[in-house]
Protein backbone atom coordinates (compact mmCIF):
# COMPACT_ATOMS: atom_id res chain seq x y z
CA UNK A 1 0.00 0.00 0.00
CA UNK A 2 1.42 3.69 -0.70
CA UNK A 3 0.21 6.58 1.23
CA UNK A 4 -0.02 9.82 -0.69
CA UNK A 5 0.52 12.25 2.46
CA UNK A 6 0.50 16.28 2.56
CA UNK A 7 4.24 17.22 1.27
CA UNK A 8 3.71 20.15 3.96
CA UNK A 9 3.76 17.62 6.70
CA UNK A 10 6.49 16.01 5.54
CA UNK A 11 8.55 19.19 5.62
CA UNK A 12 8.12 18.90 9.05
CA UNK A 13 11.13 16.43 9.14
CA UNK A 14 12.99 18.74 6.69
CA UNK A 15 15.78 21.02 8.67
CA UNK A 16 15.80 23.65 5.90
CA UNK A 17 11.97 23.95 5.52
CA UNK A 18 11.71 25.36 8.92
CA UNK A 19 10.47 28.64 9.99
CA UNK A 20 12.89 30.90 10.55
CA UNK A 21 15.62 28.75 9.05
CA UNK A 22 19.15 29.87 9.36
CA UNK A 23 22.35 27.96 6.97
CA UNK A 24 24.89 28.89 8.93
CA UNK A 25 23.46 28.67 12.66
CA UNK A 26 22.43 25.11 11.19
CA UNK A 27 25.64 24.04 10.23
CA UNK A 28 27.11 24.87 13.28
CA UNK A 29 24.71 23.07 15.33
CA UNK A 30 25.39 19.99 13.30
CA UNK A 31 29.20 20.37 13.88
CA UNK A 32 28.84 20.41 17.76
CA UNK A 33 26.14 17.54 17.51
CA UNK A 34 28.19 14.97 15.82
CA UNK A 35 31.92 14.28 16.78
CA UNK A 36 32.44 12.89 13.18
CA UNK A 37 36.28 12.25 12.89
CA UNK A 38 36.73 9.14 10.78
CA UNK A 39 35.07 7.96 7.91
CA UNK A 40 35.79 4.44 7.09
CA UNK A 41 34.76 2.46 3.17
CA UNK A 42 34.19 -0.71 3.63
CA UNK A 43 31.94 -3.92 1.64
CA UNK A 44 28.62 -4.67 1.95
CA UNK A 45 29.11 -8.26 2.52
CA UNK A 46 27.76 -9.66 6.17
CA UNK A 47 31.03 -10.85 6.98
CA UNK A 48 32.93 -7.49 6.73
CA UNK A 49 30.42 -6.02 9.27
CA UNK A 50 32.65 -5.87 12.21
CA UNK A 51 34.85 -3.39 10.34
CA UNK A 52 34.05 -0.04 12.38
CA UNK A 53 33.86 -1.83 15.95
CA UNK A 54 37.47 -3.12 14.94
CA UNK A 55 38.52 0.14 13.77
CA UNK A 56 37.98 1.37 17.22
CA UNK A 57 39.21 -1.19 18.94
CA UNK A 58 42.35 -0.64 16.83
CA UNK A 59 42.19 3.89 17.25
CA UNK A 60 41.33 3.81 21.22
CA UNK A 61 40.38 7.29 20.65
CA UNK A 62 37.67 6.20 18.11
CA UNK A 63 34.00 5.76 19.28
CA UNK A 64 31.63 3.03 17.59
CA UNK A 65 28.75 2.82 17.44
CA UNK A 66 28.61 5.35 20.15
CA UNK A 67 25.35 6.30 22.38
CA UNK A 68 22.57 8.53 20.63
CA UNK A 69 22.05 11.96 22.04
CA UNK A 70 18.35 13.13 23.54
CA UNK A 71 16.78 16.09 24.00
CA UNK A 72 14.63 16.77 26.87
CA UNK A 73 11.74 15.54 24.48
CA UNK A 74 13.51 12.25 23.84
CA UNK A 75 14.45 13.50 19.90
CA UNK A 76 17.98 12.49 18.55
CA UNK A 77 19.54 15.03 18.27
CA UNK A 78 23.29 13.67 18.11
CA UNK A 79 25.21 10.84 18.76
CA UNK A 80 29.00 10.30 20.40
CA UNK A 81 29.97 8.26 17.29
CA UNK A 82 33.31 9.38 15.15
CA UNK A 83 33.14 6.96 12.90
CA UNK A 84 31.06 6.76 10.36
CA UNK A 85 30.97 3.87 7.75
CA UNK A 86 30.15 3.91 4.46
CA UNK A 87 29.23 0.60 3.12
CA UNK A 88 29.20 -0.26 -0.57
CA UNK A 89 30.26 -3.35 -2.55
CA UNK A 90 34.16 -3.93 -2.79
CA UNK A 91 34.78 -1.36 -0.02
CA UNK A 92 35.64 0.79 -3.36
CA UNK A 93 36.50 4.83 -2.73
CA UNK A 94 34.56 5.85 -5.89
CA UNK A 95 31.31 5.05 -4.03
CA UNK A 96 32.30 7.45 -1.41
CA UNK A 97 33.20 10.50 -2.71
CA UNK A 98 29.50 12.26 -2.08
CA UNK A 99 29.71 11.15 1.14
CA UNK A 100 32.92 12.08 2.07
CA UNK A 101 32.11 15.63 0.84
CA UNK A 102 29.05 15.92 2.95
CA UNK A 103 30.24 14.36 5.97
CA UNK A 104 33.29 16.88 5.84
CA UNK A 105 30.89 19.81 5.24
CA UNK A 106 28.74 18.91 8.24
CA UNK A 107 30.79 17.48 10.56
CA UNK A 108 34.33 18.20 9.36
CA UNK A 109 36.69 15.40 9.17
CA UNK A 110 40.18 14.41 9.72
CA UNK A 111 40.54 10.92 8.24
CA UNK A 112 39.41 8.08 5.91
CA UNK A 113 39.81 4.53 5.94
CA UNK A 114 39.46 2.39 2.95
CA UNK A 115 39.19 -1.43 4.03
CA UNK A 116 39.41 -4.17 1.34
CA UNK A 117 38.50 -7.67 3.10
CA UNK A 118 39.89 -11.25 2.33
CA UNK A 119 37.96 -13.06 0.32
CA UNK A 120 36.04 -10.81 -1.06
CA UNK A 121 33.22 -11.64 -3.67
CA UNK A 122 34.85 -8.41 -5.90
CA UNK A 123 37.37 -10.36 -6.16
CA UNK A 124 35.80 -13.72 -7.73
CA UNK A 125 35.09 -12.07 -10.97
CA UNK A 126 37.03 -9.59 -13.55
CA UNK A 127 35.79 -6.43 -14.90
CA UNK A 128 35.39 -8.19 -18.42
CA UNK A 129 33.52 -11.29 -16.54
CA UNK A 130 31.32 -9.39 -15.70
CA UNK A 131 30.49 -6.79 -18.95
CA UNK A 132 30.48 -9.86 -21.11
CA UNK A 133 27.59 -11.78 -18.31
CA UNK A 134 25.52 -8.29 -18.53
CA UNK A 135 25.94 -8.51 -22.18
CA UNK A 136 24.58 -12.02 -22.81
CA UNK A 137 22.18 -12.40 -19.15
CA UNK A 138 20.86 -8.45 -20.08
CA UNK A 139 21.58 -7.16 -23.18
CA UNK A 140 23.08 -4.34 -22.21
CA UNK A 141 26.62 -3.29 -22.63
CA UNK A 142 28.12 -1.43 -19.13
CA UNK A 143 31.70 -1.49 -20.57
CA UNK A 144 31.72 2.86 -20.66
CA UNK A 145 29.33 2.98 -17.75
CA UNK A 146 31.95 2.17 -15.18
CA UNK A 147 36.18 2.26 -14.87
CA UNK A 148 37.45 -1.14 -14.74
CA UNK A 149 39.87 -0.14 -12.08
CA UNK A 150 36.83 0.22 -9.36
CA UNK A 151 34.56 -2.77 -10.40
CA UNK A 152 36.91 -5.78 -9.40
CA UNK A 153 39.34 -6.42 -6.68
CA UNK A 154 42.65 -8.32 -8.69
CA UNK A 155 45.24 -7.01 -6.17
CA UNK A 156 44.58 -6.12 -3.05
CA UNK A 157 47.43 -3.59 -2.56
CA UNK A 158 47.01 -2.73 -5.95
CA UNK A 159 43.05 -2.23 -5.16
CA UNK A 160 44.22 -0.34 -2.07
CA UNK A 161 46.54 1.93 -4.13
CA UNK A 162 44.48 2.69 -6.49
CA UNK A 163 41.54 4.18 -3.73
CA UNK A 164 43.48 6.08 -1.94
CA UNK A 165 45.80 7.98 -4.76
CA UNK A 166 41.71 8.56 -6.21
CA UNK A 167 40.68 9.53 -3.11
CA UNK A 168 44.24 11.62 -2.52
CA UNK A 169 43.44 13.18 -6.13
CA UNK A 170 40.07 14.07 -5.82
CA UNK A 171 39.12 17.82 -5.04
CA UNK A 172 36.09 16.09 -2.42
CA UNK A 173 38.75 15.39 -0.53
CA UNK A 174 40.30 17.94 1.93
CA UNK A 175 44.11 17.48 1.57
CA UNK A 176 44.09 18.04 5.45
CA UNK A 177 42.69 15.00 5.78
CA UNK A 178 44.73 11.68 6.41
CA UNK A 179 43.75 8.59 3.92
CA UNK A 180 44.62 4.90 5.43
CA UNK A 181 44.24 1.99 3.22
CA UNK A 182 43.71 -1.21 4.92
CA UNK A 183 42.80 -4.86 4.58
CA UNK A 184 40.54 -6.46 6.65
CA UNK A 185 40.97 -10.52 7.47
CA UNK A 186 37.32 -11.71 8.11
CA UNK A 187 37.92 -14.74 9.77
CA UNK A 188 40.66 -13.02 12.32
CA UNK A 189 38.93 -9.87 12.23
CA UNK A 190 42.52 -8.21 12.14
CA UNK A 191 43.71 -5.37 9.98
CA UNK A 192 46.79 -4.64 8.38
CA UNK A 193 47.75 -1.47 7.37
CA UNK A 194 48.85 -1.57 3.68
CA UNK A 195 49.07 2.07 3.30
CA UNK A 196 49.51 5.23 5.63
CA UNK A 197 49.26 8.68 3.06
CA UNK A 198 49.31 10.82 6.00
ZN1 LIG B 1 33.50 -7.84 -0.18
Amino acid sequence: MTVTPDPNTLDRFVYSQQPGYNETATRAAFTNAVPLRTIVIYCYDPRAAAIPVELANLWPEETYPGDLILDEHGSKVGSTATIFPVVVAGGRAVDALRSITIGHHLFGLENVVVAHHTNCGTSSFTPRGLFDAYDAEEGVDLSQTYGTESLAIGHLESSLRYDVDLLRQSAAVPAAVHVFGYVFDIDLNEFTLVIDDD
